[in-house]
């Protein structure tokens, strides 16, 4: 039978913990928490999931600042702006959001997000520490997977946990977090051979590919967790979800989505109190 891992009612639970400690800094400073966005180009999806991000902030008693630049701006450019928003005191966690135009060097503009402000969990300091189970800020999508599992009492230590997909945002850190948990890791791509016969030995399944309905129903062991990643045009998700059978699965729309905008709330208000501290 297959059993759904909800992520909407979780993401809600994540969320008004985060919205409380909005509040409690509020309070404390005169100031909300702020989550800068930056967005370059007019990518519909990207516009979406920005004008999304910016919403569950208000809603949550986050500040949030938004920087549309166009299509045009150079790595130079973005680069700059970043620095500027890594160096005022008013931002707490800045978002690029992903993908910017080809013309650009994302890596070199995600670099110019300070540690402290990189509530996406995008530079490779954050990465670094990640991996090495310091206390990063974890890429959100991958932090809200973590999240799922454990809201489940999903225990992947010493399973064969299979990510599809490698991308630095999403399929790299989420493996990198459940070799942390003691799972054996395999990680494959493009290029992986025998794909579906890897899949098939898989206790734990990500699917994090761009590609909808990609992952067959019998690829899936019997008894499998599977974590759909994916989001693709019309609400589908990398998992041919209607011929999985017996798995706990992630449903594409309610899954990892929801919790991925939790994380980064949750990191943002957590960014404020740290410089607080600090
Ligand atoms: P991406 O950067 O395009 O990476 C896709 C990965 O899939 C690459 O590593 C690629 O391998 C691999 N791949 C492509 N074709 C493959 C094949 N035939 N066999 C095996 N692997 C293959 O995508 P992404 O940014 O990681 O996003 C992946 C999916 O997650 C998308 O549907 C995206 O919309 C979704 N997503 C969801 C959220 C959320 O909040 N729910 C957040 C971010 C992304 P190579 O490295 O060899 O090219």
């Amino acid at each position: 039978m297959t059993n759904l891992m909800r992520g909407t009612e979780l993401a809600r639970d994540i969320v008004a913990r985060a919205s409380e400690k909005a509040a409690d800094y509020t309070s404390r400073t005169g100031r909300k928490p702020c989550l800068a966005t930056v967005i370059v180009g007019d990518d519909p999806a990207s516009v979406t999931y920005v004008r999304m991000k910016q919403n569950r902030c208000h809603k949550a008693g986050l500040e949030s600042r938004h920087v549309a630049l166009p299509h045009e701006t150079t790595t130079e450019e973005l680069v700059a702006k970043i620095r500027e928003l890594s160096d005022d005191p008013a931002v707490h966690g800045i978002l690029l959001q992903h993908p910017v135009p080809h013309h650009v060097d994302e890596r070199a503009a995600f670099e110019a997000i300070v540690p402290h402000k990189d509530v996406d969990g995008v530079t490779m300091h954050s990465f670094a520490g990640m991996s090495f189970g310091h206390n990063e800020f974890v890429s959100c999508t991958p932090g809200g997977i973590m999240r799922l599992l454990d809201a489940y009492e999903v225990d992947v230590a010493g399973k064969h946990a299979v990510v599809i997909g490698r991308s630095p945002i999403l399929g790299k850190p989420a493996a990198m977090l459940l070799l942390a948990r003691d799972a054996t890791v395999t990680i494959c791509h493009s290029k992986t051979v025998g794909l579906a016969d890897i899949v098939r030995t898989a206790d734990v399944v990500v699917a994090a590919v761009g590609k909808p309905r990609f992952v067959q129903g019998d690829w899936i062991k019997p008894g499998a967790v599977v974590i759909d990643a994916g989001y693709n045009e019309g609400n589908v998700g990398d998992v041919d979800f209607d011929a999985v059978k017996d798995a706990l699965i992630t449903p594409v729309p309610g899954g990892v989505g929801p919790t991925t905008i939790a994380v980064l709330l949750e990191q943002t208000v957590d960014a404020a109190w740290r410089e607080l501290d600090a």
